[in-house]
């Protein structure tokens, strides 16, 4: 550390822990009164199979709050504790929707949520893919030949599409499975829908920080004969990125859940491309987001209107688009267009920019990032859960 880092940087803290939790409720009362004597800010989630935490704050806090967790408790022993310098949350859109602007602490029954559907039993996570430092990660990857068509390799990419435009694993000869969710809880559906392209196959998932693949992996596991080579990159993308500063076979920027947006390598390239005009951007900050799902859309500052609304590309294949969404609004029945009108060119819109009719307002920072419902079209569009994840 140089004598110009003062104990006053500013950093982020994420770590999530699968454990037997004896005693929720003490645990509980451990995060609040820690936190608050340490003023950190940003989401705890507590269950009795574990811990996922990602909160701000000065970097000798954060140190302290780790420092206490080991004292507390065994069950932190051997917890892979990220912890990122980086400046204080400047744009307060971002730090609110992030849930940077406050402490949330809560009790809930999984820490990550596979699957919306009710029957769906969680895996065991004592099931799930062997853990792959980020050096032997890269190694399986550089040793991949064409041959072999990879070894029987195949990259499984854990996250949520918006996260994909801007950055994915690409090595030559093993294909990289995108399954362009929305949210992680379609994710088994997708493992479900198309478990072939996995069978038979070595499978190296990955994701930001790692707790997206513990039950994804496990729940690869539990489909039985064909299924038992699955891995998972221990530490995610995170820990990748500090192993191979320039990149590696990682390509683009690495989406982060909190104020810092995206995290990249020195290798600058860009993967993402606006919505509107499909030139190269990658930058979120601006937070526009689908009119019709609330996903983040990628729009450039060119591109970005106030009064434009977006589609993103899965509503578009869904063949929804504004100008349906218009004529359904004001009751007249026309042919909907085909594809999306992405400009909103029509005067008698009702439709504020960016925020779904009959909903509006954001239900406050804890739930904001990707929770909040979105009625339109007639219709209740599924609540995009919060997914506190990493
Ligand atoms: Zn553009
Ligand atoms: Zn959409």
């Amino acid at each position: 550390m140089s004598d110009t880092e003062g104990i006053d940087q500013y950093g982020v803290l994420l770590y999530y822990k699968y454990a037997h939790i004896p005693n929720l409720d003490d645990l509980l009362s451990f995060y609040h009164s820690n936190c608050s004597q340490l003023s950190l800010l940003g989401r705890v989630r507590l269950s009795s199979r574990g811990v996922n935490v990602t909160v701000g704050g000065k970097l000798s806090c954060l140190e302290s709050h780790i420092e206490a967790l080991k004292a507390k408790d065994c069950v932190f022993e051997g917890t892979d504790f990220k912890l990122a310098t980086c400046d204080e949350p400047l744009n307060d859109r971002v730090a609110e929707e992030c849930g940077f602007t406050s402490l949330s602490i809560r009790i809930v029954e999984e820490l990550v949520t596979l699957s919306s559907h009710p029957l769906l039993k969680s895996p065991e996570i004592s099931n799930a893919g062997r853990h792959l430092s980020a050096s032997e990660f890269h190694s399986s990857l550089q040793n991949a030949d064409q041959k072999s068509q990879g070894n029987g390799l195949v990259l499984l990419d854990a996250r949520n599409l918006y996260e994909t435009r801007i950055g994915k694993f690409h090595a030559p000869n093993v294909e990289t499975l995108d399954p362009q969710v929305r949210q992680y809880s379609d994710l088994s559906s997708w493992i479900d829908d198309n478990s072939e392209q996995l069978k038979g196959k070595h499978v190296l998932m990955y994701c930001t920080g790692g707790i997206r693949c513990e039950m994804a992996s496990a729940y690869i596991k539990s489909k039985g004969a064909g299924f038992e080579n699955v891995f998972q990159l221990f530490g995610g993308i995170q820990r990748y990125l500090e192993q191979f500063p320039d990149g590696g076979f990682f390509k683009g920027k690495n989406f982060v859940f909190d104020h810092r947006i995206s995290v990249g390598s020195s290798d600058t390239n860009v993967l993402g491309t606006c919505l509107i005009c499909h030139r190269s951007f990658d930058d979120y900050s601006s937070r526009c987001r689908c009119t019709y799902c609330r996903m983040l859309v990628l729009v450039c500052h060119n591109c970005q209107n106030e009064a434009a609304l977006y589609v993103c590309e899965l509503c578009q294949k869904q063949g929804k688009s504004i100008q349906s969404m218009q004529l359904i609004d004001t009751g007249e029945l026309k042919t909907p267009l085909e594809g999306a009108e992405l400009q909103n060119s029509s005067s008698n819109a009702t439709l504020s920019p960016q925020m779904p009719k009959g909903d509006g307002k954001m239900s406050g920072p804890l739930e904001s990032l990707e929770s909040y419902a979105c009625t339109g079209f007639g219709r209740t569009l599924p609540v995009l859960r919060e997914e506190h994840r990493h």
